[in-house]
């Protein structure tokens, strides 16, 4: 089977790494490659550090993560909660994409909870058949091949979608999915708990590495357990853990057709 490129592109600097870990460390395992892109640099995801400090630990913290996983991680130059479909950053993806040239983009749902995720999502959809055509931003070529676009599944959504679906199983990648999230500790262990209303006097310190990961663990297990109880009727007996990939409303979805090539690892 051929080398496949997945691009995963998020609003923030752990968007990629919460719903589609699993999937990456799926195609690394191939040998394919990966990039996460995040379209926001981050830096209002924290209650007390400056922005300018934080949009400098969250790059830092993706580095990491490009480190642990073996892959490339972008992150945009635009200030939180100012994801827009502009040209400006329009044109910003369609370089960042063609030059990575993907086989699979997947994004956040279009009518997610976030305007960044919101927008991040029409971005995407919006490049996604200017990423052919050469008179747009011809200073990076055009793409000779078209890219598949899919969305995640994302964590709060409660019921099967209706378009179709993939669903990943991860139960092997687990500990390593949760080490990648993990790696975002301004999130994991400050910014996340805290403006959840989680009891802040529950989370490790520091200098327990061991109970730092059991604590991101148990507290994001549960979003992929259902998946993987939503689709237990197709994935292999005893699967405890799944990812979700879901059809986007384009001419280059994710079908059942593209699925064999881009998923043989998914049910
Ligand atoms: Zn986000």
């Amino acid at each position: 089977m051929s080398e496949k490129r997945l691009a995963l592109v998020g609003a923030h600097p752990d968007d990629c790494d919460i719903l589609g870990a699993g999937l990456a460390l799926r195609y690394r395992a191939l040998g394919w490659k990966v990039m996460f892109v995040s379209m926001a640099n981050g830096d209002c995801g924290h209650q007390s550090m400056s922005r300018a400090d934080l949009a400098a630990r969250r790059k830092a913290e993706t580095e990491a993560v490009a480190n642990l996983l073996d892959i490339d991680y972008t992150v945009m130059d635009v200030p939180d909660c100012e994801v827009m479909p502009t040209l400006e950053q329009r044109w910003n993806l369609l370089r960042v994409l063609r030059r990575f040239a993907p086989d699979l983009v997947v994004t956040h749902h279009a009518l997610d909870y976030h305007p960044d995720h919101r927008y991040t999502s029409q971005l995407v959809g919006d490049v996604a058949y200017l990423l052919k055509v050469p008179h747009c931003c011809p200073d990076v070529p055009a793409l000779r091949k078209n890219t598949v676009q899919a969305f995640f599944y994302a964590a709060r959504q409660t019921g099967r979608m209706d378009e179709f679906t993939v669903a990943v199983p991860i139960d092997e990648q687990w500990d390593k999915k949760v080490a990648a999230m993990a790696c975002h500790e301004s999130q994991m262990y400050e910014w996340l708990p805290w403006v959840d209303f989680r009891d802040m006097d529950a989370i490790p310190p520091a200098s327990d590495a061991a109970g730092r990961l059991a604590y991101v663990s148990d507290w994001r297990r549960p979003a992929f357990a259902r998946l993987a109880e939503m689709y237990r009727d197709r994935l292999p007996a005893g699967t405890q853990l799944a990812e979700a990939y879901y059809a986007a409303p384009y001419p280059t979805s994710l079908n059942a057709e593209n699925a064999k090539e881009l998923f043989p690892f998914g049910c």
